[in-house]
This record gives structure tokens, C-alpha cells and sequence, in this order.
């Protein structure tokens, strides 16, 4: 195979004309934009870095150099320039926009026209974070696509004071892009401003959860519920998207969705955020529905999910706790099924008979190593077989975890496969039953400081 070469011409780092840095991000450039033509190959680089063959990039020798350059664009051209540049390069181009508009005192109308415009512009032609991230090694500090950087939307909106493209945003953009997200200080500017202008698009955005966004939504839900503002309003909103998240939830983890694609959810942090949202605004038929449910849930662990999240809320709710009844009656349940599993203690074999259940295969050999299991007076098994059928029996044990050795002696033909019985089951079950003790003193500390 020949070699390959293959190129591009990219700017990125900028400062504007005043030598302030501006987070256009990585903007493609065409040869026939540089002047005069021949400035890359005539002129040495400012900078030269290369990565040569290693392991992971495969035959690969990669070579960048940087120049810097001037960029000059038409003004008439300046949003078509942005927008062609990515949906990055456009948020920061609005962000200028909008800081120039403060300041402007003549003609603010027709300024203020042009960020609207612009910023419609931007929704229209928006494209996901997540699929245009790359980053480029040879860059000490990449100016990587971060969510951060486009959250930057949010308050140049604000300032243009145009709620309805925060409500397209919200409506049309959140849908499809999990990356954007609504800070905790973009939502305490809404707060202020009053929900009524929002609610609708809220309400079309949690309509809409899906498996990608779902883990953001919850955020959003909490970070709502949890803020300081006892007007009706808030309640209304808090209690419609309650009822619209705890669907969500149940139906993405429904057996209908399958687990092909699962839900990529961190459990423990969705009761966490759950539990102090409905807390916040005091919907108790919710909280005990979802805790209800989750406890019935498979992927709701009681072990990983329901008791670690247990323990992190008492120090969350503080007093609040107290008062909680579905949160009390849920620490009763946990503290049940803690008490279930550690009513008898893990007992140490007696004999040597085993447990000697075989999954998934009914063949003879399975057999014989199934009869040896069973049978309490023998501690040993020799099986002399040809490769193929020892190999059958190492995945069998391993895969069963049968409580025996399997070893092969390497004499005589065929080799003999020798079986020591251990007490592998007993000693993980002690492992699982000490565990599960001190999660029950935990539980049953917590309970009692409930009162
Ligand atoms: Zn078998």
C-alpha cells in the first residue's frame, strides 16, 4: 500500500482586533482564502509539532504547523461566516454581538434586529455537541466544543430580553442535544424573570425525554424544584414536570425498551435528585410512587443504588427528613430487606457435598462432575479425558462457580483433570453477609434518628 497523504487547513485560537481571546473555536479555511498563495510554503511555520508512529494511531506520521494570520471577513458577511464556522463559532460571534449592543447608544433598534436575527439564525442551523467533538493533540490547551461555551447562549439571550428564543431554544434545540444544558444560574435569571414566559417550552422539552436526555432532564428538574421561590406558579410548573420526569423514568427502564440499548443512568443520583425535588415542593403522592416503583426495579439495586443513596439524602435532608413520610417509609423498606438477607448466617459445609446445579449443558462429563459435586463423602475427582472435554469443564466451573479446583496432570495419555472441592460459595456468601450487616447497622442508625 502506497502512502497517503492527506490534509487540512484549519484557524483556531483567536484574539479579536483589541488582542482579546474570542472562543470561535476551530474554523475550516480553503487555500484559495490565503494571501498572497504561496505564504504556507514560502515562508517557515511559527511553530512545528509532530506525532510520529505509535501504538494506538497505527502507520501513521502526523504533522502540524502553525502560522499565525490575520482574518478579515466582510461585515456583510459576518453572520453567513459564523454560522458556516459551526454552531461554536456562532454562539461566540452572538456573545460579541450582544456585549457590543450594550454598549451601543445610537441606532439600538436596528442592533438589536441583528442579534435577534442572528440569534434565530443560529437555532436554525444548530448542530449537535456531541458529534462535532474532536480534538487536535497538538494543541496544549484544545479549544474543545465544551457545553460550557455554549451555555453562553442562554444570557446573550437574556440580554437581547427576548424570552420566545429562549423558549425556541428550550423547545427546539434541548430536544435533540443533550449537551445543552440549563445552568443553575441561567435558571435562577428565569426564576426571576418570572416562569409564566417559559413554561410552555419547559413543559414541550420534558414531553419530549428521551433515554439521551433523560439523566440532564432529572438535573433540570432538581435544580428547578430545589430554588427558593414559593410562588404558584413555581408549584404548578415543579408538579406537572414531577408527574412528566417519574413517567419518563418508568417507562424508559420498562422491559418494552429493552436492554439492547440501556439506559446509561446513574441510578443512585436519580433517587438522590428525585427524592430532593419532591422534598423541595412537598409532593408526597409522587415521592412515594417513584420510591414505590424503583424499589420493585431490577436496575434499582438495593445494595448499589438504594442504600448509598439512602445514606447521602439523611445528610442532604437534614431535619427535613423527619417529615418525609414517603422517605421514612422507604427506610423502613430498605431496612426490611436488610433484615431478610441477614436473618441466617452463611453455614460452613458440613461434608463435601457441593451445590451441584449445572447450567446450560446436559452432557455426560457435565454429569459426572455434577454426581461428584453432590456426593458428601468424596473430596476429590480424577477425570482423565482429551483436551477438548477438560477445556469444556474449566469454562463449566468457572462459569458455575462450582466450589471445586480444576487442574490438569500432565501425565499419561490422556491427561487426567483433577477436581479439589473448596468452600468457595461459603466464603463469598460471608463476604455478602459481613457487607450486608453493616449496611443494616447503617440503616438502622438512620431510623432511629428519624425518630
Ligand atoms: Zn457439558
Amino acid at each position: 500500500m502506497g502512502e497517503i497523504y492527506d490534509y487540512s487547513l484549519t484557524a483556531n485560537h483567536w484574539s479579536n482586533r483589541h488582542g482579546k481571546k474570542v472562543s470561535f473555536g476551530k474554523i475550516p479555511l480553503e487555500e484559495n482564502e490565503i494571501v498572497p498563495p504561496d505564504a504556507l510554503t514560502e515562508t517557515d511555520p511559527s511553530r512545528e509539532d509532530f506525532e510520529g508512529y505509535t501504538v494506538n494511531a497505527g502507520m501513521t506520521l502526523e504533522r502540524w504547523y502553525h502560522r499565525a494570520a490575520i482574518i478579515l471577513w466582510p461585515r456583510s458577511r459576518q453572520f453567513q461566516v459564523w454560522c458556516d464556522a459551526g454552531t461554536d463559532a456562532a454562539i461566540a460571534g452572538l456573545s460579541q454581538m450582544v456585549a457590543k449592543f450594550k454598549k451601543t447608544k445610537k441606532g439600538r433598534e436596528e442592533r438589536l434586529v441583528e442579534c435577534r436575527q442572528f440569534a434565530a439564525t443560529i437555532i436554525e442551523t444548530w448542530r449537535s455537541g456531541q458529534t462535532d467533538y474532536y480534538w487536535d493533540s497538538s494543541e496544549p490547551d484544545p479549544m474543545k466544543l465544551s457545553p460550557m461555551d455554549r451555555e453562553s447562549i442562554w444570557m446573550a439571550l437574556a440580554e437581547l430580553g427576548e424570552p420566545r428564543l429562549i423558549g425556541r431554544v428550550i423547545e427546539e434545540v434541548m430536544v435533540k442535544d443533550q449537551s445543552l444544558s440549563l445552568s443553575t444560574t441561567f435558571l435562577r435569571w428565569m426564576s426571576k424573570q418570572g416562569w409564566s414566559d417559559f413554561i410552555p417550552s419547559l413543559i414541550s422539552m420534558f414531553t419530549q425525554t428521551k433515554k439521551e436526555t433523560l439523566g440532564r432532564n432529572v438535573v433540570i428538574f432538581r435544580t428547578i424544584a430545589t430554588m427558593r421561590n414559593q410562588s404558584g406558579e413555581h408549584k404548578m410548573l415543579c408538579n406537572q414536570l414531577a408527574a412528566m420526569i417519574i413517567e419518563a423514568i418508568e417507562q424508559m427502564d420498562s422491559p418494552q425498551h429493552g436492554s439492547r440499548n440501556a439506559l446509561k443512568l446513574d441510578r443512585k443520583e436519580v433517587i438522590i435528585d428525585m427524592v430532593r425535588a419532591c422534598d423541595a415542593f412537598g409532593d408526597s403522592k409522587l415521592l412515594r410512587r417513584f420510591l414505590t416503583w424503583q424499589m420493585d426495579h431490577p436496575c434499582y439495586e438495593l445494595i448499589a443504588t438504594n442504600v448509598p443513596a439512602a445514606i447521602e439524602l439523611v445528610t442532604i435532608l437534614k431535619e427535613q427528613a423527619k417529615k418525609n413520610r414517603p422517605f421514612r417509609n422507604w427506610i423502613k423498606a430498605i431496612l426490611q430487606e436488610l433484615r431478610s438477607r441477614t436473618r441466617t448466617a452463611p453455614v460452613k459445609p458440613k461434608n463435601w457435598k457441593r451445590h451441584s446445579k449445572i447450567t446450560n449443558c446436559k452432557c455426560a462429563d457435565c454429569q459426572r462432575l455434577s454426581t461428584f459435586l453432590a456426593d458428601p463423602t468424596q473430596p476429590e475427582a480424577r477425570f482423565p479425558m482429551a483436551k477438548l472435554r477438560r477445556q469444556h469443564l474449566h469454562g463449566i466451573i468457572d462459569r458455575n462457580q462450582c466450589d471445586c479446583t480444576h487442574e490438569t496432570l500432565r501425565v499419561g495419555s490422556p491427561q487426567v483433570l483433577v477436581c479439589k472441592k473448596t468452600t468457595g460459595s461459603y466464603e463469598r456468601a460471608c463476604k455478602v453477609y459481613d457487607q450486608d450487616l453493616k449496611h443494616l447497622a447503617a440503616i438502622q442508625k438512620i431510623e432511629a434518628s428519624l425518630g
